[in-house]
């Protein structure tokens, strides 16, 4: 079941007009929510980083937090599976084809929930592998855009080579990956990249700096050069469905000693007892 503009409805039933402008110009803004035991996982953060896209795209926001969970609520309700992700998506509406705003346009909302698949153990064991691009996206990474040609055409670029994820180089730094952001490690410390336009603030990467925080990682957010990459002790890769992932392989040499290191192993256990934590009722990390 998912919903649109009102209504839910099952899958094949749904139908968009073919003017909607999400589709004629990739114009709107999507999230990604994981739930957990059918409670959506940090809601307000994901409603906020809602609210800061649409911000960016200059659209009003079609309902309050509170419309939105109740929404959320009623389709975790009606879909299955205890571990979900929810996906939400709105874009400017219906209308003549031109590039202007449309006046007096109801925005178009769509919400669907499939089964939340979290990286298979074995997976974790081994470690992923990723390639690395230049990262040829445009200037505003930080608005949860739908328009993804280029972050598919990267990723697509790590499937065709049996990888998992490509790790996106702007200028001589580090940015994130093609559907998530990129942690490194280096003498032990974990090292972050400092939010900008040029990476989506990602929702697990700021759990992840919190656990850190909490549980006396030594961590640093600063601007992570090419070098420090490809020599670094560890890679890990964040998102909300990925949760949290170590890169063994990058453009074929090993990482580091080729397998899932120490600040890895401490960092995806924290996660999962956080996770534990927040279902049953208290999302603080202390
Ligand atoms: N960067 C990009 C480009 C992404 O697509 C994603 C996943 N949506 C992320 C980072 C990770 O963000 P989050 O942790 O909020 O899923």
């Amino acid at each position: 079941m998912i919903y649109l503009n009102g209504d839910f409805l099952r899958i094949e039933e749904a139908r968009i007009p073919v003017l909607d402008r999400g589709f004629i110009f990739g114009d709107g803004v999507y999230e990604v929510i994981p739930v957990y035991s059918r409670k959506p996982f940090r809601l307000s953060e994901h409603l906020r980083r809602l609210q800061y896209s649409l911000d960016g795209i200059r659209l009003q926001n079609p309902h309050s937090d509170s419309e939105w969970t109740h929404l959320l609520e009623q389709l975790v309700a009606l879909n299955e599976g205890e571990d979900q992700y929810i996906y939400l998506h709105i874009t400017r509406g219906v209308a003549r084809r031109d590039h202007a705003f449309p006046h007096g346009v109801a925005p178009t909302v769509f919400i669907m929930s499939n089964p939340l698949l979290t990286p298979p153990p074995g997976l974790l064991h081994t470690g992923a592998v990723a390639i690395s691009a230049n990262d040829n996206r445009w200037l505003r990474c930080d608005i949860k855009a739908i328009s993804l040609l280029p972050n598919v055409l990267l990723r697509q670029m790590a499937i065709d080579e049996d990888a998992l994820e490509t790790v996106l180089f702007r200028d001589g730094f580090m940015t994130e990956g093609a559907a998530s952001n990129i942690f490194v490690v280096r003498n032990g410390i974990l090292l972050a990249p400092p939010k900008n336009h040029l990476m989506l603030p990602g929702i697990t990467y700021d759990v992840v700096l919190e656990l850190a925080q909490a549980n006396g990682i030594p961590h640093e957010v600063r601007a992570i050069k090419e070098h420090e990459v490809r020599t670094a002790e560890e890679l890990l890769l964040t998102s909300s469905t990925k949760e949290i992932m170590p890169i063994t392989r990058l453009d074929n040499q090993p990482v580091g000693e080729g397998k899932p290191g120490r600040i890895f192993a401490l960092l995806y256990q924290f996660y999962q007892s956080y996770k534990q934590t927040t279902m049953r009722g208290n999302s603080s990390i202390s």
